[in-house]
């Protein structure tokens, strides 16, 4: 049986993955497939023009892993700035794991890890968590959206 399912999305209202059972801690959930390209390729090509870097992994110093493909169900998963999930790379491969045991029933999440720039606010964040900065931004530039994230969290 697999760890996920694809449901209407809370956070976007378009689709997202949901835990189908209670997943621990550092599980491997689901791969993130896709083609791999140099990343030359994503330089030069118009596909990549700074529209959907989301779907955009950079495996090394030549590669990138292009997952903006139907058939790449993690594509489907949502970020959040309280993520339950977050991708791991090894080689060629990337999945996306656990960060922390995960009820079933709960929407997969991942931080996009994009970087702050001054096109930020193209990309609004709808997760409405508590620790929402507004913005798809990586957890490590959020400070720069809003001061409140200087300041490491006490949960
Ligand atoms: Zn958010």
């Amino acid at each position: 049986m697999k760890l996920y399912k694809i449901k209407k999305s809370k956070i976007d209202n378009k689709r997202g993955l949901y835990a189908t059972k209670d997943i621990k801690e550092g599980t491997k959930i689901i791969n993130y497939i896709g083609k791999i390209i140099s990343n030359r390729e994503v330089e030069e090509s118009a596909k990549f023009d700074n529209n959907k870097p989301i779907y955009l992994f950079t495996l090394n110093s030549r590669y990138t892993l292009d997952g903006d493909f139907h058939w790449n169900t993690a594509g489907l998963i949502n970020h959040s700035c309280s993520n339950n999930c977050d991708y791991e790379g090894k080689g060629f491969k990337v999945w996306v794991s656990a960060i922390r045991d995960i009820k079933k029933g709960e929407e997969l999440t991942c931080d996009y890890g994009f970087g702050f720039d001054k096109d930020y606010k193209q990309f609004p964040c709808k997760c409405g968590t508590k620790n929402c900065c507004g913005y798809i931004v990586r957890a490590g530039s959020r400070f720069r959206i809003n001061k409140k994230f200087a300041i490491s969290k006490k949960n």
